[in-house]
């Protein structure tokens, strides 16, 4: 089974003096991880129940509490559950579909660190996340392995330092949030301190899936570094959007935070021109552009939410005949070996 300890990110933390946890700790630590517990809570028929512990033994449930409370009870359906709820299709194996579709493990020059794009180094900031999607490119990523220490963090810094091309450091993982803000507000003091770095960028779902993430002590590391901050979010369907999030979305932009946002066409959750739609005006009332769209990713066990590359052209034809320009997602694939993301 795949698991993402909420204890290994707290491995470079052992020398940190004792404090009572932030609340948003206590809520990752909370989340939901029996898959029982979770068809339960939504009041599923039991028939869900043993294709969920199947799909849970190869990548564990996680689902926090503030994720659950926007989805609808009841409802196998529900676009929230179903980027959650394992299923026991994900034990199918599919031809074409494989452990690490983007071959991440050719280009990590560091341990914890990925260099695939000219200008931009990505740092595995984070093995843990607030949630386990079904469909991460990752869920198969040795973790593990890759789990950050400091002395892991300034193996990579070196290779930051080495190489004035690199302009833009991403924080990636898992989920870099999930870190604690003592680790990150000393990550980004010494990326800040290279001077040919300009841009910071942090891959996250946390302010998504646990907004109350989004504190004071985030606020200050974040809000005080000389780079230039992007948040890249990830949400994938409007109903993700509560007001919470709104209001987390704020805090963000009024530390000078430019808000960006990538989904994952996906079967089953947003695969029509009134989902996409709705996503995209959703996440411009909370200050967000959206980014891109990407297609899946061939990673085993997430087969069923394939949407065909044609499918996907006519959804996005079909987009741009309700939207503004500046509302539209670039969709794109991610195709192992290339310089940049492909646009289909
Ligand atoms: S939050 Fe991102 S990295 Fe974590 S499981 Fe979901 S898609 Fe994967």
């Amino acid at each position: 089974m795949i698991t993402r300890s909420p204890a290994l990110l707290q491995r470079h933390d052992e020398a940190e003096p004792l404090a009572l946890p932030p609340a948003w700790q206590a809520q990752l630590a909370g989340a939901i991880r029996d898959p029982a517990e979770l068809c339960r809570r939504l009041g599923l028929d039991p028939a869900w129940r043993p294709g969920a512990e199947a799909g849970h033994g190869l990548f564990e449930v996680r689902v926090p509490e503030a994720f659950l409370a926007r989805m609808r009870p009841g409802d196998p359906t529900d676009p929230l559950l179903r980027q959650v709820l394992p299923l026991g299709e994900e034990l199918l194996p599919t031809p074409g579909y494989v452990a690490d579709p983007l071959e991440e493990a050719a280009h990590t020059p560091a341990k914890g660190l990925i260099h695939k794009y000219r200008g931009r180094v990505l740092l595995i900031t984070s093995p843990a996340c607030a949630v386990n999607c079904r469909y991460c490119f990752r869920r198969h990523f040795p973790y593990a392995e890759n789990a950050p220490s400091r002395a892991q963090w300034e193996s990579s810094l070196d290779h930051l330092r080495r190489d004035p091309t690199i302009v833009e450091a991403i924080l990636s993982g898992g989920d870099p949030l999930a870190a604690s803000d003592r680790q990150l507000a000393w990550l980004v003091e010494r990326l800040a301190a290279i001077p040919h770095l300009r841009r910071l960028r942090i891959h996250t779902r946390l302010p998504v899936m646990i907004p109350d993430r989004i504190d004071a002590a985030l606020l200050d590391w974040l809000g005080s570094t000389r780079l230039q901050k992007v948040v890249v979010l990830h949400i994938n369907h409007a109903q993700e959007i509560d007001d919470a999030v709104i209001d987390a979305c704020a805090r963000l932009r009024a530390a000078g935070v430019t808000l960006l946002n990538q989904s994952v066409l996906l079967r089953g959750v947003n695969d029509s021109v009134d989902a996409l739609a709705a996503l995209s005006e959703r996440l411009f009332e909370a200050g967000v552009l959206p980014y891109y769209l990407h297609v899946l990713d061939p990673v085993a066990g997430a087969a069923h939410f394939d949407v065909p590359d044609e499918e996907a052209r006519e959804l996005v034809a079909g987009l741009r005949e309700v939207l503004p320009g500046f509302l539209m997602p670039r969709l794109v694939r991610e195709i192992p070996g290339e310089g940049s993301k492909t646009p289909l």
